[in-house]
């Protein structure tokens, strides 16, 4: 396969087939974020003799392999009627598999109509990633996010009422101490209205080569505590509305790891999240965090 800069999938894509369809992300201004900095991951979307040859590879050696996850950090940005090809390409080289993912910037999902995401949805689009970070307006726009709450709403509803699976992703800490409990409610009242299928929390990790990691470094930005990050965690457990979904907050970021469905699960994560605030729950040494 042919990839091009490090390829990042979301951990429910581990045993998906990647396909690199564009390199690094659009956007590219999120101040914590490092993962597209490199001067050859300069955004673009691949030529299409590297994605054919990446299909017939994929057909004659990934057999086994049943979901494809399109990288790079924004693959919905191509265009629609090059991606319902692929789509349909996809179908036709590799019938064993059921379901396409890729990872969706906030404007660019609001850029596509509904019908343009029913027809993705028909052609095979099963899942988007979103990332949220926080349901704050003002820390939105502190780590130049490029989409505001309402629109972080809009686009996720869109995403759903078009029968796509989404999957968002929030970020404890990255309202730093002083924003830390404004940012946890924001996020549970935009989760609630967006009512996605899957709630992904990972936790803040300063990277020397983002605005934040300097800003930090610099006295510019202090993350909140570990029982901080938590009463952030039980904070947005408790302000989430009763609907249906699955809860991950086992990232490799996280010091605490919770995984299950909500509502049915609830009570049982705060009652875990109480137990690490007093300390009778092990919480996992900064050497064994990761991204
Ligand atoms: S939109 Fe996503 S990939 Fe792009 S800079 Fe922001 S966090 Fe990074």
């Amino acid at each position: 396969m042919h990839y091009q800069g490090s390829i990042i999938r979301p951990p429910s894509e581990a045993d998906a087939i990647i396909l690199q369809v564009a390199v690094g992300c659009p956007h590219n201004r999120c101040t914590f974020c490092g993962a597209y900095r490199e001067p050859e991951q300069r955004f673009q979307i691949k030529d299409e003799e590297f994605v054919e040859r990446d299909l017939d590879f994929a057909a004659r050696h990934c057999r086994r392999l049943t979901t494809v996850f399109l990288a790079d950090g924004d693959a919905l940005i191509i265009p629609q009627q090059r991606l319902l090809a692929l789509c349909r390409r996809i179908r036709e080289q590799l019938p064993w598999v059921r379901r396409i993912s890729l990872y969706a910037n906030c404007r660019t999902l609001l850029k596509r109509s509904p019908e343009e995401l029913a027809a993705l949805k028909a052609a095979g689009l099963g899942r988007i990633y979103m990332g949220l970070e926080s349901g704050c307006d003002q820390v939105l726009r502190d780590i130049s996010k490029g989409a505001s709450a309402a629109e972080m709403v809009a686009a996720g509803r869109r995403a759903r009422e078009a029968g796509i699976f989404l999957s968002v992703t929030c970020l404890l800490g990255i309202g730093g101490a002083t924003r830390s409990q404004e940012h946890a409610k924001a996020t549970a009242a935009v989760l609630s209205e967006m009512q996605p299928n899957q709630i992904a929390v990972l936790t803040l990790m300063l990277l020397d080569n983002t605005e934040l990691g300097q800003a930090a470094k610099e006295g510019r930005f202090q993350l909140p505590s570990q029982s901080g990050l938590l009463h952030e965690l039980r904070t947005m457990l408790d302000g989430l509305a009763e609907f249906r979904c699955q809860f991950h907050a086992n990232h490799a970021s996280n010091y605490f790891s919770l995984e299950g469905r909500l509502p049915k699960d609830r009570e049982r994560f705060l009652a875990q999240i109480g137990c690490a605030l007093a300390g009778t729950a092990r919480l996992k040494p900064e050497w064994l965090r990761g991204l």
